[in-house]
């Protein structure tokens, strides 16, 4: 079968590093892979040509791909556009919400080649590989009732935070399979010792946990879960949290890897189509130099064809490929240690397809 791959390069750096991971699905296509590639517009550039930053034959096209890869939206252009609904983020909002992509990846994995980039001593997080999945489409920031209001004469902030067992079930299948696929440990965070919620959480991932025998299950509070990350954090496997939690959490782990640039992620739906995309953001500062580290969407690829694609052999070949590059030396500018040459963007590219090709 055919794999459908939709490309939307987006804004900023999303265009130079797309082009990237373009010569990297040609390279898969060469090597055996079945697939093709169409690219089409959303962000800024979308709303640039048609006045909207997720227009109708994109979405289109996203529905019916096997995968999609995203660069990156936004950028200062776009910032003063009055109306939000028009705002590039809109266009990965848009995305996320019309495909039901309620299951968020995020990785956090440090090549050893890269330990020195870490805050953290190069023992504590040479090796790292931990997979945090976030429930992406419920709980706090999306419960209602919701609001700013008068009481009592002053004003009250308020919001809910709502999980139903299926939903909960839903984002605990997706982690238990992720660590089905991994190291087969999973700690599942909540806050179970104050919020009803979580008390809930907890009740559904142990009902779950017989479901899956060869994975060993296990709880930790959110406050002990961000000590641990920064304290040991290699005891870590996949992670699975709701959303908030999710969100610092998962910053919090990708910031022990010292660079933003290496880093893919993914969002999943029922069906196990998925939104594959670098964590960084279009980074307007360093645009159209030819300088911006392209391996975390070429990461995003070798993600896409693991989780998607079910195309395992080619991804952790481009993995493979990656890390004989960081081997060599090869640095872009924001992973490079003081005094060490650098490399552009399509030097990097360029270097990665070399380490592919030799297989
Ligand atoms: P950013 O991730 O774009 O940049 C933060 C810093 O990291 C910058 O100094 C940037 O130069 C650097 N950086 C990021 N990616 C890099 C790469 N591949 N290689 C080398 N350096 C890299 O975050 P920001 O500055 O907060 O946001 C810039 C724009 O991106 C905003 O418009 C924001 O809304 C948008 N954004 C988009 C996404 C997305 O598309 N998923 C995510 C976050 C932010």
């Amino acid at each position: 079968m055919t794999h459908n791959v939709l490309l939307l390069p987006g804004d900023g750096i999303g265009p130079e590093i797309a082009a990237q991971a373009a010569r990297l699905l040609d390279a898969c296509q060469k090597a055996g892979l079945d697939i093709s590639v169409e690219e089409a517009l959303v962000g800024g550039s979308a709303y640039d040509a048609h006045g909207v930053p997720l227009p109708d034959a994109t979405l289109e096209k996203a529905r019916k791909a096997s995968a999609i890869l995203l660069g990156a939206v936004g950028g200062p252009k776009w910032d003063k556009i009055d109306d939000l609904s028009k705002r590039p983020e809109k266009g990965l909002l848009g995305l996320r919400k019309n495909l039901g992509l309620f299951g968020n990846l995020r990785p956090a994995m440090l090549y050893p080649q890269l330990a020195s980039a870490s805050s953290l001593k190069p023992e504590l997080v040479a090796g790292l590989d931990i997979m945090i999945v976030r429930e992406l489409t419920g709980g706090i920031y999306f419960g209602q009732p919701r609001g700013i209001e008068e009481r009592n004469g002053e004003r009250v902030g308020f919001n809910t935070y709502v999980y139903s067992e299926s939903e909960i079930e839903r984002i605990g299948r997706v982690a238990f399979e992720m660590a089905q696929k991994r190291g087969k440990k999973l700690c599942s965070v909540d806050k179970a010792n104050v919020l009803e919620v979580t008390i809930l959480w907890r009740e559904v991932m142990e009902r779950l946990a017989p479901e899956y025998p060869d994975v060993e299950l296990s709880h930790m509070y959110v406050d002990n879960a961000a000590m641990q990350l920064v304290r040991a954090p290699k005891q870590f496997d996949v992670v699975v949290t709701g959303n908030m939690f999710g969100d610092i959490l998962s910053d919090a782990a990708a910031m022990l890897t010292g660079s933003i640039g290496m880093l893919p992620s993914a969002s999943l739906n029922e069906t196990g189509q998925g939104m594959y995309e670098p964590c960084h953001g279009s980074a307007p500062d360093i645009a159209g130099q030819n300088i911006a580290n392209p391996l975390a969407m070429m990461l995003s690829v070798a993600m896409m064809l693991r989780y998607s694609l079910n195309e395992t052999a080619m991804a952790e070949r481009i993995e493979a490929a990656v890390g004989r590059v960081l081997d060599d030396g090869l640095r872009t500018a924001d992973i490079a240690s003081p005094g060490m040459q650098t490399v552009s963007t399509v030097e990097m590219g360029d270097a990665v397809l070399a380490a592919f090709a030799q297989g």
